[in-house]
């Protein structure tokens, strides 16, 4: 071990992430609004994701992974750090990139929303939907247009013929392919699926997930895979991002990081998984409360919840760095 973190061995980058940050101000109440602090959402997240591959970000809820998503794809932007993103022989950093120059690479990064019911516009048919990105960018028409709008209904398992139809008439599996229609209509290499099958029932996620996994077979997609359900990411993820309280804390190769996890964030995490087998004995370790954004205590976020805190994990926050191949911010594997 131990240096400052390097990149595993990878073919180029589809993306590269580093130092990014985003924080929302907080301000005071009273007629003088004075910044009085901030939060942290995203704090100098790193990694990198090949070309054709599916990293999964993970973490509970307010743990940072959405906000991260979303600052990849310029949803939201960014406060400081870099997003290289690799398209066409060409590399451009998303995060400084001026707002009116992101629509041709738009394209090219697509996202796929947790909500199925609140992500379609209930006021347009399904034919309008998955035509309408290709409407805005100007990449068809007429009944160009309708062929590659009627290709792709079929090929995420929608009826064609069903298109003149609005969403509310359709399940919450069926609304999903749609949304997944949507975002591979314009033909993108990197997808972020944010919680794309979390409100989804069991069976019909599992039938989803295998949908993702083809298309991206199919049409070579990289996928960055954020997601609560620990099952779901080690069926579908080749690496694993482990965020807590805005930073990255473990990332490891999917086998390694559930075979062997390292930071005790991690373990807590998979404790939590529930076993198929119902004699198996869950060993739930993830007690306390989730981190305080607004209010982060020094040191390591996670030691008020930590088992094996140190003294030295209450003053000096701790690194990701290199440990048997994988990367890991915790002091237990400093030294
Ligand atoms: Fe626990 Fe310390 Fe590691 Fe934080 S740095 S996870 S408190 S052992």
């Amino acid at each position: 071990m131990k240096n400052a973190i390097t990149p595993i061995p990878t073919d180029e980058p589809i993306l590269r992430v580093h130092d990014l940050c985003k924080y929302y101000p907080i301000y005071s109440k009273g007629l003088v609004k004075r910044k009085s602090g901030e939060v942290r959402a995203c704090h100098k997240v790193t990694f990198d994701l090949r070309p054709g591959e599916t990293l999964g970000l993970v973490g509970e809820s307010g743990s940072g992974k959405t906000t991260t998503g979303r600052a990849i794809l310029r949803a939201i932007t960014p406060t400081s750090g870099s997003v290289l993103f690799h398209h066409n022989g060409k590399t451009v950093d998303l995060a400084r990139m001026p707002a009116g120059e992101l629509k041709p690479l738009r394209q090219k990064m697509q996202m796929i929303f947790q909500d199925p019911f609140g992500s379609l516009n209930p006021r347009m048919t399904v034919q309008q939907i998955v035509a309408e990105p290709l409407r805005i960018h100007r990449l068809a028409k007429g009944s160009e247009l309708d062929d590659r709008v009627v290709q792709m209904l079929e090929r995420v398992g929608v009826r064609p013929e069903y298109r003149t139809r609005y969403p509310h008439a359709f399940s919450g599996g069926q609304r999903q392919r749609i949304g997944i229609a949507r975002a591979l209509v314009m033909q993108p290499s990197l997808i972020v699926c944010d919680e794309a099958v979390s409100a989804l029932d069991v069976s019909v996620q599992a039938q989803v997930v295998n949908l993702l996994a083809e298309l991206q077979q199919e049409f070579g997609l990289t996928y960055l895979f954020i997601a609560h359900d620990l099952s779901v990411v080690k069926h579908i993820c080749d690496r694993v991002a482990v965020m807590y309280a805005g930073r990255i804390v473990e990332l490891a190769d999917t086998e390694q990081l559930f075979g062997d996890p390292k930071h005790p964030y991690t373990k807590a995490l998979l404790s939590a998984v529930p076993q198929p087998d119902p004699d198996v004995p869950m060993n739930f370790e993830l007690g306390g409360e989730v981190a305080d954004l607004t209010r982060l205590p020094p040191g390591c976020a996670f030691a008020p919840r930590c088992g094996e805190c140190m003294d030295v994990c209450r003053e000096k926050t701790p690194q990701l760095l290199t440990h048997e191949g994988r990367h890991v911010a915790c002091h237990l594997y400093e030294g």
